[in-house]
């Protein structure tokens, strides 16, 4: 099995980390008081404006883009952000914003809406909160960062539909797809791409997401056991491959990470995926602390711009260890079966041997 820390001895840049997990309940609590945020409704709509106000709260000239898209003709939207537009390196920080149509994993109520306290709400929370905190330090840092809104994540098949016909990550996708719309390739490249999905609720413990970069994920992890967050970032934490609005980043050649929970079948951390109780009850301001901390240290370790800064962690995240497992895996499979060969031929010379000792002694 892999071990996320195994390799990587951090050393943080020092510096007090500000993220407040108030504002960031505040801003999570906020998008529920808005209402369901379905794709195609005005509660949709209404949530694109929320975060469009908290940023221009933050600076009234901060640069956005509305990313408009139709998934089976129903308007939907992504929305991006760019602060320290003048860098040409970009770090993208993501999260979806839309909540599922139908709760279909709930026990009673598999038509009612998924409130998504933490299946989209959280996410998008601690993206404003460290908005805000980056803003105050964006002459210090040496990369530019976007902080993008995803619409259409949670519509696909689980039990049964969100909406039906829709798959997953659609704004993602079209996103990615669409994104020279957004940079300009000649001078501008991009660095890496944090996904934050489901990271506020209670007994937050990340898993090994098996289609991220794994020296990314690595660092993240690193950097979160260095501050103290070793339940939530544990060192032997348990594996799985979550369709999520990273992948396109991946498939695009951006190193990705996908910061996410053990929702499924048996025994999840954290029960209330797509039904009904995915509201603030279940939320925990120690949990989007945890998230936004680590993250607000990951970018000052990688980008403050001080020559004193001699951190290495694992950029520019260009190692993908999971294919390293697999051969590790084809490896020892091959020794054990000639090691399994070898017994079977072994086994039977040795009681030869034995019966032929037998002999001689009774020859003697
Ligand atoms: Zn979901």
């Amino acid at each position: 099995m892999y071990f996320p820390t195994s390799n990587l001895n951090i050393q943080n840049y020092e510096i007090d980390l500000q993220f407040s997990a108030d504002n960031a309940y505040n801003y999570t609590e906020d998008q529920l008081d808005i209402g369901f945020r379905i794709p195609g409704t005005q509660e949709r709509v209404d949530c694109a404006n929320y975060f469009i106000t908290k940023f221009l709260e933050i600076d009234s000239n901060f640069t956005y883009a509305l990313h408009n898209f139709t998934v089976y003709s129903t308007d939907c939207q992504n929305v991006l952000f760019k602060l320290n537009e003048n860098k040409s390196n970009i770090v993208i920080l993501g999260a979806h914003y839309d909540s599922r149509a139908r709760a279909t994993k709930d026990l009673t109520n598999t038509s009612a809406p998924v409130p998504g306290a933490n299946d989209g709400a959280s996410g998008s929370a601690i993206l404003i909160e460290l908005a805000r905190n980056f803003y105050i330090m964006s002459e210090n840092l040496s990369c530019q960062i976007w902080f993008v809104f995803f619409d259409a994540e949670d519509q696909g098949y689980d039990l049964g539909p969100g909406i039906t016909g829709w798959g997953w990550c659609e704004g993602s996708q079209k996103f990615v797809s669409e994104i020279n719309n957004f940079y300009d390739s000649e001078t501008e490249n991009f660095e890496c791409m944090i996904l934050l999905d489901m990271v506020g609720g209670e007994n937050l413990k990340f898993i090994n997401e098996q289609h991220s970069t794994s020296s990314l994920l690595d660092e993240l992890f690193a950097i979160g056991r260095s501050l103290g967050y070793t339940d939530e970032f544990p060192i032997n934490p348990i594996s799985g491959e979550i369709v999520d609005d990273h992948v396109a980043f991946v498939n695009f050649g951006i190193p990705s990470a996908d910061l996410i929970i053990k929702f499924w079948n048996r025994n999840p951390d954290w029960p209330y995926h797509h039904t009904t109780k995915d509201n603030l009850t279940y939320i925990a301001k120690e949990s989007l602390e945890t998230t936004g901390k680590t993250v607000e240290q990951f970018i000052y370790n990688n980008y403050i711009d001080d020559q004193n800064n001699i951190y290495q962690g694992n950029y520019p995240w260009n190692q993908d260890k999971s294919l390293l497992n697999l051969d590790v895996v084809i490896i020892i499979t091959i020794i054990i079966v000639i090691a399994g060969i070898s017994i079977i031929i072994l086994i039977p010379t040795t009681e030869v041997t034995k019966k032929n000792e037998l002999l001689d002694y009774n020859i003697i």
